[in-house]
Order: structure tokens, then C-alpha cells, then sequence
């Protein structure tokens, strides 16, 4: 499903390059449940995001179900990341000017679907993830905890294949955590593929398999 080839990532520093990502090969099958582990600054927000086709500044191969990511055009790109992947940022990113309601509609409305037909799973998802209360509020009016969870809810709508999320439960309580960490197994029991960065050997469990990362290598010791 996702298969990178010697894939580095650099910046320009004075004098040469700072290599983020280095000569990184790896396979994630179909139905994989992966937890990306390692120190901060270790890349792996850096290659989630390549993953997930928000940065096309890299060195290598990518291939995601056999389309060759490098040499796809931009919309096909798009179309792609949008028909598969579901992300979930660090950094939540909603759209400050649009209400939790209008967040959630926002991977829907890509999608060939009818306006009743998306009211209706908008509200399904305000309702699984007990945010209902808050659908007509913007994400400045909530914690950090609640836009975790529309960030998480936002990445699920469309029923993405691969679910991509980075450090999911960073800024929710245990039992919230938790919760999101059984919504993904049940995911994953359903053929969804998930990567996530996480920095807890717990989240990790759930999963099938760790890739570790360190200085930008994958650590294989
Ligand atoms: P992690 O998610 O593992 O904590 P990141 O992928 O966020 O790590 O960052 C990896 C490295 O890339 C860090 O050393 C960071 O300083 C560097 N980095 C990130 N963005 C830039 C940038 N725009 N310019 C230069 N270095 C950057
Ligand atoms: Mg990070």
C-alpha cells in the first residue's frame, strides 16, 4: 500500500544540507496498524506529513497503491490523498473561521455526495465522538482536548482506507485516549490502515508493529 525507497528529506543550511530523513526504505502492507516511535526531532512528523502528500520536497521513491507519488500530477495527487487518507495533525489545524459542524463537512463536501446525505453523517459524528454540544462552536472556543477530537473525527468522516495520525491522543485525558485508541483498533479490525507517531509504549500496543526512528534513520537495532 505505501512503499518508500531510500527517501531523504534535507534543508538548506549555510555550507550544505541538514538531512531530516535519510535513506529511509520501508513497506506498509494494507491493513497494517504501525506506530511510529523515537526521540523529538527524530523526523517523524516530517515523514508522516510525506506520507500523507503534504510536502513533495523529498528525495527518493514513494509509491502509494502503486501510483509513483513523485512523478503523479498535482491533481491526481490530490484527488488521491483526498479519496484515502484521513490525517490527524499534531497541531489540530481546523479552519478557524468554520464551526466544528462545518470542520467535519469540510472532507465530505470533496466527496460526490448529497447535502442530506452529509448532514446526516455529520451529525453521526458529532454524536460518536459526544461533541454535539459543541457543533455550532468555532475552535478557538474549545480546549486544546476538545479540537483534538474534532481533528480526530474530521480524519474518520469520509471513511478514509489509511488513517495517518501524529500523536492522536497527545492532549486528551486517559480515558479519551483511550477511546480513540479502541475506535482505531476497530478500524484496523475493518482493513483500515493506520500509521501513527506516538510517544506511548501503550498507544503502540495497540498496534501490530513499531518503526523506530532516530537522527532521521530508521533505527533497526
Ligand atoms: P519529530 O516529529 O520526530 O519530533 P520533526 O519531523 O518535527 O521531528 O523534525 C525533524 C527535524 O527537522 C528537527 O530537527 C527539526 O528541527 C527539523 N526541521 C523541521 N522543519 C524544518 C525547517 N523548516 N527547516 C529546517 N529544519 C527543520
Ligand atoms: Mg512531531
Amino acid at each position: 500500500m505505501i512503499h518508500l525507497d531510500h527517501l531523504e528529506k534535507s534543508y538548506p543550511r549555510s555550507g550544505g544540507r541538514e538531512y531530516v530523513l535519510r535513506n529511509i526504505s520501508l513497506e506498509i502492507r494494507a491493513g497494517e496498524f504501525v506506530s511510529i516511535m523515537g526521540p523529538s526531532g527524530a523526523g517523524k512528523s516530517t515523514l508522516l506529513h510525506i506520507l500523507g502528500m503534504h510536502d513533495a520536497e523529498w528525495q527518493g521513491t514513494y509509491h502509494f497503491l502503486d501510483h509513483d507519488i513523485r512523478t503523479m500530477p498535482t491533481a491526481a495527487r490530490l484527488s488521491l490523498q483526498r479519496t484515502h487518507i484521513g490525517f490527524v495533525f499534531q497541531q489540530y489545524h481546523l479552519l478557524d473561521d468554520l464551526t466544528v459542524a462545518e470542520n467535519l463537512d469540510l472532507p465530505l463536501s470533496y466527496r460526490d455526495m448529497k447535502k442530506g446525505e452529509r448532514q446526516a453523517r455529520v451529525a453521526d459524528t458529532l454524536d460518536r465522538f459526544g461533541i454535539v454540544g459543541k457543533k455550532d462552536l468555532f475552535p478557538s472556543q474549545l480546549s486544546g482536548g476538545q479540537q483534538q477530537l474534532v481533528g480526530v473525527a474530521r480524519a474518520l468522516i469520509a471513511d478514509p482506507s489509511v488513517i495517518l495520525a501524529d500523536e492522536p491522543t497527545g492532549n486528551l485525558h486517559t480515558d479519551q485516549g483511550r477511546e480513540i485508541m479502541e475506535l482505531f483498533t476497530r478500524l484496523h479490525a475493518q482493513g483500515v490502515t493506520i500509521v501513527q507517531v506516538t510517544h506511548s509504549e501503550t498507544n503502540a500496543a495497540y498496534g501490530t508493529r513499531v518503526v523506530r526512528l532516530r537522527d532521521g534513520r530508521v533505527d533497526t537495532a
